[in-house]
This record gives C-alpha cells, sequence and structure tokens, in this order.
C-alpha cells in the first residue's frame, strides 16, 4: 500500500441532479489522458439518497492534485455540485463526514490533515467559496475521538 497522510476535497462543477454524474466524471478525465476517474470517491446523489461511490483503487495513486506531491500522498473525494453558487445539503455533508472518519481511522490520518483543494492549488476556489471545510473538520475530529472512545 502507498502512504496516504492526507484527504484531498473537490467540487464536480456540475449541478447534482437526477443524472449521474459518476459516468461523466469518468469520460472527462479519460478525455484529459487519465486511464480512469482521477478521485477516489465521488458523492453525489442516486435516486433519492446521497451516497459516496468508490472510483479509483485506494492503492493507486490518484489524479486530481499535483502540488505537494498530493496525488501520491493522498485519498482524492469529489462532491457532485457547484459550490461556489450554493452551500452543499446537510446530506452531503453527512456522507462526506462519515466517509473521511472512516478514512481517518482505517489510514491513521488525523482530520487536520482533511483539505480543500484549494489549499494546494491556490487560484481554484475548490471545493468552492459555499463549501465549509471547516466545520468537515471539526466534525471529521469530534467523531473520530467518539468512534475510538465507544469502540466499533
Ligand atoms: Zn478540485
Amino acid at each position: 500500500m502507498r502512504n496516504i497522510d492526507a484527504i484531498v476535497i473537490h467540487q464536480s462543477l456540475t449541478e447534482d441532479g437526477d443524472e449521474l454524474n459518476y459516468g461523466g466524471i469518468v469520460d472527462s478525465h479519460i478525455e484529459r489522458g487519465f486511464d480512469r476517474e482521477g478521485y477516489h470517491y465521488i458523492i453525489e446523489k442516486v435516486r433519492d439518497r446521497v451516497v459516496a461511490i468508490a472510483g479509483r483503487p485506494l492503492h493507486n495513486f490518484g489524479a486530481h492534485c499535483t502540488q505537494n506531491k498530493m496525488n501520491h500522498r493522498s485519498i482524492g473525494i469529489c462532491v457532485c455540485g457547484c459550490f461556489d453558487h450554493h452551500a452543499p445539503s446537510k446530506e452531503v455533508y453527512e456522507v462526506l463526514i462519515s466517509l473521511c472518519v472512516d478514512l481517518c481511522i482505517s489510514f491513521n490520518i488525523p482530520a487536520n490533515c482533511v483539505y480543500p483543494h484549494s489549499f494546494f492549488a491556490t487560484k481554484k476556489t475548490c471545493p468552492g467559496y459555499l463549501f465549509n471545510i471547516t466545520y468537515v473538520k471539526n466534525e471529521t475530529a469530534r467523531r473520530i475521538v467518539k468512534e475510538i472512545e465507544h469502540g466499533s
């Protein structure tokens, strides 16, 4: 297994409607010359429910953030939506946070190593102005402590 010490969060810049975004993301990344989607997870609405869909296998390097060797070191999660225009729904935050908690515990990643893409790609807003990364980090940290205290 490669060394994983961070999680990088992205937005898809496509609205999350009734259509599945996953296929479009795979196509656009293949068009850019990747062998498959660059993200390890894609979070989107499938019928009435928000789910995390597994993309690229975790043991593979990602193709989502070239700065700071992040493709080598991190897990890339893409949340479907345009969060420069509207905030993510509560349901989207819930699915993302529980995925971050699981990954942080499995790979021993500290919650403060959950980063917005824009932390590294400073010219981008990704995952969006209205995406509350502080909330995601704080909730992830709080729930990791809870999980560890109560066992699972
Ligand atoms: Zn991004």
